[in-house]
């Protein structure tokens, strides 16, 4: 008889990528996801693949601009305040993750994660013959204020020191290089090693169908726990039965938190809840993908439209969705882009979409082996970050599987790290 095959649950971008890496490895790969892979945050992000985006979301100072965002209903934070008790814990952490050394160690992680995030796609895209969805062609951050600007400092000198290679592009060369951006904006800065895919969701599906291709089997089960001998996970229980597993992972996203536990680490992961915005056919559109700084939303040209990312909802993960965020989008990308026409939001032309990023407070995903059991491994909590981290997670956890040294320190991405 084979040996049982390592199990995946959770067929995001984090899962798909394991799935590409293992398998280059030789390894027997189970996917196990009660929905359709794809379909969690993977699904509508801003598909940016940002080896920049190392500044974690508590910042010094994020304490006193809190207020001023939850106070400004077009603000880029929300907060369900009946979710707040639950919230607590945290958001206690968070505000200390903002202390400025824990800053700047969180971002140094950050970076040996995001760094190469094109070069490790770049195998795996070949073989799953998705070239066509990936694109190097940078990243601005765009600013209308002053105040943004100058906001925007310490990240620069953060991602400077890191670095990340940042040219400014202002008046008539911003105008030149993205004609329909509106004369508020006169400033920019290019990163060019950033790179997007302009369809996440077929970039997952290429993946996991090039995964089937090669012998993977995807189960679409919800995983309720996990069975052990002791010292090792033996099989992993869905609703339907038990799954054999040599090893398993845990990429189940912002959805991690309960089976973290069964597997002996009780993690403060949480969901900042971000919306999206397509619109099909767009007047006016980007050409390369872009952060407004002043707004804090993403504007990315892709195959389906123009896709306007955002909005930080606290609100945890059964709360309806409250679609004003999405509206807030398409009213901003509009005054971004004077000429993009209003849409209804009945429009045909429109899309719109809720999901849950998987965040824990300090921004750093948790990777690597369960506190309690060495082949029970986890990639879940890559927050804002994770279509970029994807790949370079991928990799490692074929490294760990393997027994190879990974290929990024994984100190900072401990689960031991909340103990
Ligand atoms: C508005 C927005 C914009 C974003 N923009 C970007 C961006 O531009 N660049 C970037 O790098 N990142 C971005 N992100 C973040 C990125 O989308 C996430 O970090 C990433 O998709 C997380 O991937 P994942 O595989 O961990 O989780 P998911 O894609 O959520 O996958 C987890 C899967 O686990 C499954 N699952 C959960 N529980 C169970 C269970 N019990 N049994 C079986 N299956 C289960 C779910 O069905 C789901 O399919 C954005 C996020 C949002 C919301």
């Amino acid at each position: 008889m084979s040996a049982p095959p390592v199990v995946i649950v959770g067929a995001g971008i984090i899962g798909a990528c394991a799935a590409a890496y293992l398998q280059r490895d030789g390894r027997q790969v189970t996917l196990i996801d009660h929905g359709e892979p794809g379909m969690g945050a993977s699904f509508g992000n801003g598909g940016m693949f940002s080896a920049s985006s190392i500044i974690p979301v508590a910042m010094p100072g994020v304490v006193k601009r809190v207020p001023g965002w939850l106070m400004d209903s077009a603000g880029p934070l929300t907060i369900r305040w009946s979710y707040l008790p639950r919230l607590y814990p945290w958001l206690k952490r968070f505000v200390a993750a903002s202390a400025p050394h824990k800053v700047e160690a969180q971002a140094k992680a950050l970076r040996a994660l995001l760094g190469d995030s094109l070069a490790n796609y770049a195998p795996i895209v070949r073989d799953a013959n998705a070239g066509h969805l990936v694109h190097a062609q940078g990243m601005l951050y765009v600013y209308a204020s002053d105040a943004a600007w100058q906001r925007d400092a310490l990240a620069t000198e953060i991602r400077r020191r890191n670095g990340v290679g940042i040219e400014d592009i202002v008046g008539g060369a911003l105008k030149e290089m993205e004609p329909d951006l509106g004369a508020q904006v006169q400033r920019a800065r290019l990163i060019r090693e950033n790179g997007h895919t302009s369809d996440p969701h077929g970039l997952v599906k290429a993946l996991i169908d090039h995964a089937v291709s090669r012998g993977a089997r995807v189960l679409q089960e919800r995983v309720i726990g996990f069975e052990d001998n002791g010292a090792q996970v033996t099989a992993v229980a869905t609703e339907q039965g038990l799954v054999q597993a040599s090893h398993v992972l845990l990429a189940a996203g912002a959805w991690s938190k309960p089976l973290a536990a069964k597997l002996g680490d009780r993690l403060p992961l949480d969901t900042e809840r971000g919306y999206h915005v397509v619109v099909r056919g767009p007047e006016k559109r980007p050409r390369t993908p872009m952060m407004y700084v002043d707004g804090n939303f993403g504007a990315i040209p892709m195959d389906m439209g123009l896709r306007l990312v955002g909005t930080v909802e606290l609100a945890g993960l059964d709360a309806p969705p409250d679609w004003n965020r999405a509206a807030l989008l398409l009213k901003q990308g509009r005054a971004l882009f004077p000429g993009l026409a209003a849409c209804a939001d009945d429009d045909a032309r429109i899309t719109r979409w809720l999901g849950f990023r998987p965040s824990m407070p300090d921004s750093l995903p948790v990777i690597g082996p369960s506190s309690k059991y060495a082949n029970a491994l986890y990639a879940f909590g890559h927050g804002h970050v994770g279509m970029c981290g994807g790949s370079t997670t991928g990799r490692v956890i074929a490294d760990l599987v393997a027994g190879r040294a990974p290929a990024v320190p994984l100190e900072a991405f401990s689960a031991r790290r909340f103990a």
